[in-house]
């Protein structure tokens, strides 16, 4: 019998909302190496999930499975009503309306801040005075309005960290997935703008997947702490009300 851990997304409604995420029965194999291992998780609209666990547990690798990165070895992934993930289906991820913003940042380094965080609306088509005030009232909410111009190399680390999480929010996708965003950030500013990120999360209400082996970060940034341990969800626990509520399937 497998734990699935399900959720309540208004303690008052007896009818919950269809989840925003469901992985079902996931597994993912590397070779003869198995690394997740039968993952149940659903995260309701609207809720930030901290994945949290050590180094080498999969944590990486089922946020590749819900960017489309990776095609799971068995097991499905929904998005609300749409299938994203099951045999051999598999949704690309740029139709996946994502949101990603990683460890290292990944920003183009020839392009300067208004470039790097116009790019996705520049791949869906946003062009013009529609692109300009979406890209600086995102630059607005992460205080980086001055610094349109400057190339990333002339940023420091927190505030590169800022473009990449401008661009992974500027389209208003339905999900946001970031993989250990602050680790590369020295403590002071890695506590300061985990509290500025769970500040703009909670305004956005998007439903987020928080990776990370920092259970502070877990604790300020997460409705709910999902704690993977060798390749599973082990136990989730809830941080703020109406959240999420374990039972055995
Ligand atoms: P975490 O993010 O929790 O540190 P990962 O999901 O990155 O862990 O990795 C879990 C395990 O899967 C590790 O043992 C890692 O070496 C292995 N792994 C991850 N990606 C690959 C890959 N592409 N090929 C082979 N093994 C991999
Ligand atoms: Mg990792």
């Amino acid at each position: 019998m497998s734990m699935q851990y399900s959720v309540v997304a208004d303690a008052h409604n007896c009818a919950p909302a269809l989840p925003a995420i469901t992985v079902h029965q996931v597994s993912q194999f590397f070779g003869a190496n198995q690394v997740l291992n039968h993952v149940n998780i659903e995260v309701p609209k609207g809720t930030i999930v901290a994945l949290l666990g050590p180094s080498g547990c999969g944590k990486s690798t089922l946020l590749k499975l819900l960017s489309g990165l990776l095609h799971p070895s068995s097991g499905e992934i929904h998005f609300g009503e749409m299938c994203v993930a099951a045999g051999k289906f598999s949704l690309p991820p740029e139709k996946r309306s994502l949101g990603m913003a990683f460890q290292d940042y990944a920003l183009w380094p020839h392009m300067n801040v208004y470039q790097n965080v116009a790019f996705p609306l520049q791949m869906c088509g946003v062009r013009g005075v529609v692109q300009r005030e979406k890209v600086m009232a995102t630059l607005e909410r992460v205080s980086l309005a001055d610094f349109s111009l400057r190339r990333p190399g002339e940023l420091s680390g927190g505030q590169q960290q800022r473009v990449a999480l401008a661009r992974a929010i500027v389209a208003e996708p339905q999900i946001l997935l970031f993989d250990e965003p602050l680790s590369n950030l020295d403590r002071d500013l890695r506590e300061s703008l985990c509290e500025e990120m769970a500040t703009l999360l909670r305004q956005l209400g998007t439903t987020a997947v928080y990776v990370t082996h920092d259970p502070n970060e877990a604790q300020t940034l997460a409705h709910c702490i999902a704690r993977m341990e060798h390749g599973r969800i082990a136990r989730v626990d809830q941080i703020e009300s109406s959240c999420i509520a374990p039972f055995v399937a």
